[in-house]
């Protein structure tokens, strides 16, 4: 275990390349990130959010100023915002921008609840085999083609896309260049800032018809709708290859029994408290001023563990470690804060802790082997109820239209 020092507001991404650079996947490289880490940063995205015009234009592209899409994600993926605060924040717009963004919320909460319960299971197709386009293409991202290189490099400089341009991409990776869909899952999940197993997976699984009989198709029509100027401006425009549909089909149906029913990674629904913590300790999915169990125990210091066996392995972009070393530097301004290197099942052993129920396998894995002596709720939408959550229709009809409506 190492102790590292707290970032310097100034300098988050020369205190990453300096403690952390042995375990990124582009050491080296300058990035131009979405969205800046920080409780402060996100709660200024929130007053700032204006989703006049969100319902029309959600899933344009190009030119940057037709996008209505928040970026409110990399916050809401790390806790800084709760699905039930970017609910209330709507509250008086229009009634189609509002309803379909409090839609998306909940495609964000349910994709929470598959994961919760297939867990580390979301690395294999879910419910059927992968549509595969044959003959694979050499690349999956095609360097002459706009709407493919375009993408490719906003994902890497910025860590954020559009809905729609995720499945672009993964579309294309998959359905019509024939890649495995798991690399280019793993390589988005790298560089977004938002950047999460239960969404990531959930996304690629639905694009390459993991998830429904039928993939998502990629074709130059999506692009023409949603980002004109690039095909006006591509090399292979008088010759394009994605002219016509993809002709790959979904594969077999697989046995998902599991999805029908099953138990969750839910985590209790009120404090477990057996004893005083010595500290809070912080996980990457409840990152926020408002962690659950920050909130309760406001004397105490924190303690955040960057996973070195985890990280070596997951290889994760610069600009996602500086925006979680930027939220780090701003708690720090708060409360005592350490920050640790190695691995919080070891070195979090012995110690009283607090922490917020993360519905993730990682946190049960680790939690197991800690003691865990205040453990609080996760901040549920709704709570998972071991039901069927084959398909968001399925799972949100069980739902009460009040709690969609309104947040639970
Ligand atoms: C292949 C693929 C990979 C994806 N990977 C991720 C990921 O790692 N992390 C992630 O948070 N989302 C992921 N998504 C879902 C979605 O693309 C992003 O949540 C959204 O683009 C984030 O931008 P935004 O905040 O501007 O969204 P907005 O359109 O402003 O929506 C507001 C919020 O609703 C939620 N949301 C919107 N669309 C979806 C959706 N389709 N599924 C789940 N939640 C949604 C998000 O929390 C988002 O911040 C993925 C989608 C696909 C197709």
């Amino acid at each position: 275990m190492l102790e590292l020092p707290i970032p310097t507001p100034v300098s988050e991404t020369e205190w990453v390349t300096r403690h952390l650079g042995h375990l990124v996947c582009d050491a080296g490289t300058t990035a131009r990130p979405a969205r800046r880490g920080g409780q402060r940063a996100a709660d200024e995205a929130l007053a700032a959010l204006d989703v006049a015009g969100y319902a029309q234009r959600r899933s344009m592209v190009d030119p940057p100023s037709s996008r209505t899409a928040t970026v409110l994600s990399p916050y809401i993926r790390h806790g800084m915002i709760t699905l039930a605060e970017a609910i209330a924040a709507v509250g008086g717009a229009p009634v189609a921008d509002r309803r379909r963004f409090v839609d998306e919320l909940w495609w964000q909460e349910y994709a929470r609840h598959l994961y919760a319960r297939v867990g580390t299971r979301s690395r294999r197709p879910l419910r059927r085999e992968p549509a595969i386009g044959a003959p694979t293409w050499p690349e999956p991202v095609d360097e002459d083609m706009v709407c493919m290189s375009r993408v490719r490099d906003e994902l890497e400089q910025t860590g954020w896309l559009v809905n729609q341009t995720r499945m672009w991409l993964a579309s294309h990776w998959t359905v019509r260049a024939g890649h495995d869909w798991r690399n280019g899952e793993e390589w988005m999940f790298r560089h977004l800032l938002d950047g999460s197993r239960a969404a990531n997976r959930y996304g690629w699984q639905w694009s390459v018809g993991a998830m429904t009989s039928k993939p998502y198709g990629f074709s130059r029509w999506q692009v023409e709708r949603r980002a004109a100027a690039w095909c006006a401006s591509c090399p292979r425009a008088s010759a394009c290859p994605i002219e016509n549909w993809p002709a790959a089909q979904s594969g077999r149906a697989l046995e998902d029994a599991l999805l029908r029913s099953g138990a969750d990674l839910v985590g209790p629904e009120m404090p477990v408290v057996t004893g005083t913590p010595e500290e809070v300790w912080l996980t990457a999915e409840s990152m926020g001023a408002g962690d659950p169990a920050l909130v309760a125990w406001p004397t105490k210091p924190a303690v955040f563990v960057f996973d070195e066996p985890l990280l070596e392995q997951l290889r994760l972009s610069t600009k996602r470690l500086t925006f979680i070393a930027q939220t780090l530097a701003e708690l720090a301004e708060h409360r005592p804060l350490r920050l640790l290197l190695g691995d919080p099942a070891t070195d979090l052993h012995g110690v009283k802790l607090a922490a917020t129920f993360a519905p993730v396998p990682g946190f049960q894995r680790r939690a197991a082997h800690l003691d865990i002596v205040a453990l609080h709720p996760y901040p549920w939408l709704a709570r998972p109820d071991g039901g069927d959550v084959s398909s968001h229709s399925a799972w949100i009809r069980r739902l009460p239209r009040r709690a969609i409506v309104q947040g639970a």
